[in-house]
């Protein structure tokens, strides 16, 4: 009789312990569910972060290995926890510094994005997967945040930073980070960071370059201090310069995440006045020295001129995006829509196509009948080039018997190179070169695999 007890208790012991299990499963589950992240389209106010006072033993377990270092500890893990940081744009740098971010516990992330996730995106924005396309890049990357750590409170900002809610978000904030990539951004994140106080960890990257400054940290300099003025538009308005290798904005977002934690944890970042290069080329950093806060900055010298936020579209006569600009260097007899120039293809009429794209996005795709020189080897005279041009541009003489002046199309990626490109013939035309006809094709090649071939890549 007594075994029998002793067995039923065994069994009823064991169904209590598969219930529990059950019930933990299911309590997971349902919180899962209801992590349903919102999506903000404006500033709002936040409520403050909840201090934290001693960490939990989930805590200790999760974050074991950094509470080891000296350098952090108990009291700099609980800093973290009590630091908000806002971090300006979702992309190549922001996916690493917002990964490691969470990862390492600090307290709340703003993640603010006005894109939408995009497959060309993916070789370096890595938070973001394929099944994210189309997707707010904010909300996109709190999701992926929130699966590392659901502990970190993230709010996904779907909205483009301007001089209207630039101040009310980032005072909401203890740490602003600029993984932005336009000028115009730069110049707006760091005064509005002066104006609130703000320390600003700012990074970039492109190509084969990466770079790391704090600014407006313990007296050191701001933005404008460095660059009182913004550099003329057309220098960064060129549709070939996009080209990044992934790891580099990796790297450099890496590098932000530990300049964050350094300062949210109360160990102080050193790159107050120093700027930081890497050249992954050579797999070499080198430091430079900042010059310090400048008296006479415009915003944060003894006597500023910039006391609000200002236009700053105007202010670089550049837009706050890095969506390539569309120049408008002629006038409309002298452009041709891709239709247009495929009409003249089925007319068969003799003329010349000419690329003026670099040879490396001329690998990637071309139409077969083009040919290629570079704009920077027409603007360089380069004799190899124009002489093969003069040939061209003959024989086409030779082809239309009738006389007249030979046609040349021109065609970039979107059209802006290609421009600059016809004005330059123009001014050959009769001289470097026989006379000719020259005309821009609107658009592009992309307006072209828009409009004409769809079969044709967009890259
Ligand atoms: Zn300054």
């Amino acid at each position: 009789m007594s075994e029998d007890v002793s067995c039923l208790k065994a069994q009823l012991e064991e169904k209590e312990r598969e219930i529990a299990a059950l019930k933990n499963k299911l309590s997971l589950l349902e919180k899962s569910q209801t992590l349903v992240l919102d999506l903000h389209d404006k500033v709002t106010p936040l409520t403050p972060l909840r201090a934290k006072h001693a960490l939990s033993n989930e805590d200790i377990m999760r974050y074991s290995r950094q509470l080891l270092l000296p350098d952090l500890g108990v009291r700099g893990q609980l800093n973290l926890s009590k630091t908000s940081v806002l971090i300006v744009g979702c992309g190549g740098l922001g996916c690493p510094l917002a990964q490691y971010l969470a990862a390492a516990g600090i307290g709340r992330l703003g993640l603010l994005d006005y894109d939408e996730v995009e497959l060309s995106n993916l070789h370096r924005q890595v938070l973001h997967g394929e099944e994210n396309q189309g997707q707010a890049k904010a909300l996109s990357a709190a999701n992926a945040v929130r699966r590392l750590n659901s502990t970190v409170e993230c709010v996904p900002y779907h909205l483009q930073l301007s001089p209207e809610n630039a101040l009310q978000l980032i005072q909401q904030y203890d740490i602003v980070a600029d993984c932005s990539d336009n000028v115009p951004t730069r110049y707006l994140v760091s005064d509005a960071c002066v104006l609130s106080g703000k320390p600003l960890v700012s990074a970039s990257a492109l190509r084969m370059d990466g770079q790391l400054t704090v600014y407006n940290y313990r007296g050191g300099p701001c933005y404008r201090c460095l660059y009182p003025a913004p550099p003329p538009p057309e220098t960064v308005t060129n549709c070939s310069d996009g080209g990044v290798l992934g790891v580099v904005p990796g790297i450099m977002g890496c590098f932000q995440a530990l300049e964050v934690i350094k300062i949210a944890s109360g160990q102080g970042s050193s790159f107050g006045q120093q700027l930081l290069m890497f050249d992954a080329q050579d797999a070499r950093f080198r430091s430079i020295k900042l010059r310090p806060r400048q008296a006479g900055c415009a915003v944060c010298g003894e006597e500023p001129s910039v006391t609000q936020l200002v236009d700053y579209e105007a202010f670089c006569g550049s837009a706050a995006t890095d969506k390539c600009q569309r120049l408008h260097l002629l006038s409309r007899d002298q452009r041709i829509t891709a239709q247009d120039y495929k009409s003249i293809l089925d007319d068969a009429g003799p003329h010349l196509l000419l690329d003026v794209r670099p040879l490396v996005e001329v690998d990637i795709c071309h139409l077969p009948f083009s040919l290629n020189i570079p704009l920077s080897s027409l603007e360089e005279r380069k004799s190899e080039h124009l002489q093969l041009l003069r040939e061209r541009v003959g024989q086409l003489k030779r082809q239309m018997a009738g006389g007249g002046r030979p046609p040349v199309y021109v065609i970039c990626k979107q059209g802006n190179d290609s421009q600059k490109a016809v004005q330059l013939l123009e001014k050959m035309s009769g001289s470097e070169l026989d006379h000719v006809t020259v005309k821009d094709i609107s658009g592009g090649l992309m307006a072209w695999a828009r409009t004409v071939d769809p079969t044709f890549p967009q890259y």
